[in-house]
């Protein structure tokens, strides 16, 4: 129902089953007729979604967003057939870029794996509402996307402070995290799409979780390791 609803995930996905282009049609900018004015979000993604295409490679000229009202089927077809134009140009996505599908592909596949990090890192931004379309082209710079790139943050739990209270396995929102009781918890870097909740989590008595930047986390340790034998019990 609304452009607001189109996530940065979605784009990639498109792109990723082989789409040349992704056009997004949201209702007149200042004519929402909610109060959450989706489409300004909207037009965020798109500008960040240009950016990051850039930095992988690709003309980000293959995602535009159009703003109308619903009685301007004029204005739809007009810029349709204009963008369809700009994509014919291009051609098969990557091909004119000289990006080849398999590399392609695993660019996107580790771009889509990033979205929840770079949606939480740019979230003040996606929130405003530019006015002036020429604000828009500056609203994300190359240098930020190169910085946010370089400061994707990996968690990892210390094995000396967890308690195993399993609050970070409960709260994490894509079962990341290795849990169990009386186990100590390991995060799967694989499947961590580093959104910091488990940080924000941990009990501060036991401040179990680090974030590091520029890091690789240690290796988790070895399953005989991860059982906590508690005070009482020992006694
Ligand atoms: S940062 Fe923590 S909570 Fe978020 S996905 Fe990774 S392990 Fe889960
Ligand atoms: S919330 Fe902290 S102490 Fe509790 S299981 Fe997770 S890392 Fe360990």
């Amino acid at each position: 129902m609304c452009s607001g609803r189109v996530d940065l995930a979605f784009i990639l996905h498109a792109f990723s089953i082989g789409m040349d282009g992704v056009y997004i049609a949201g209702c007149r900018l200042d004519e929402c007729k909610y109060i959450t004015h989706g489409n300004y979000y909207a037009l965020n993604i798109v500008l960040l979604g240009k950016r990051l295409l850039e930095y992988i490679g690709l003309d980000s000229n293959r995602l535009r967003i159009e703003f109308m009202s619903s009685a301007e089927a004029f204005r739809f077809v007009e810029t349709i057939n204009d963008f369809i134009h700009t994509i014919r140009e291009r051609g098969p996505i990557g091909e004119k870029e000289g990006v080849k599908q398999e590399e392609l592909r695993i660019r996107l596949s580790e771009l889509a794996k990033l979205v929840p990090y770079i949606k939480i890192a740019t979230r003040k931004k996606l929130s405003v509402r530019l006015k002036d379309p020429q604000e828009w082209e500056k609203l994300f710079t190359p240098e930020e996307i190169e910085t946010l790139f370089r400061e994707v943050p990996s968690y990892y739990i210390d094995p000396t402070k967890c308690q195993a209270c399993m609050t970070c396995a409960r709260r994490c929102p894509v079962d990341a995290i290795l849990s169990g009781k009386n186990l100590i918890h390991i995060i799967d870097q694989e499947k961590c799409i580093k959104c910091g909740t488990c940080l924000e989590v941990c009990p501060p008595r036991f401040s179990a979780v680090t974030k590091l930047i520029g890091e690789t986390p240690p290796p988790p340790i070895p399953e005989e390791k991860r059982v906590i034998t508690r005070k009482g019990k020992e006694d």
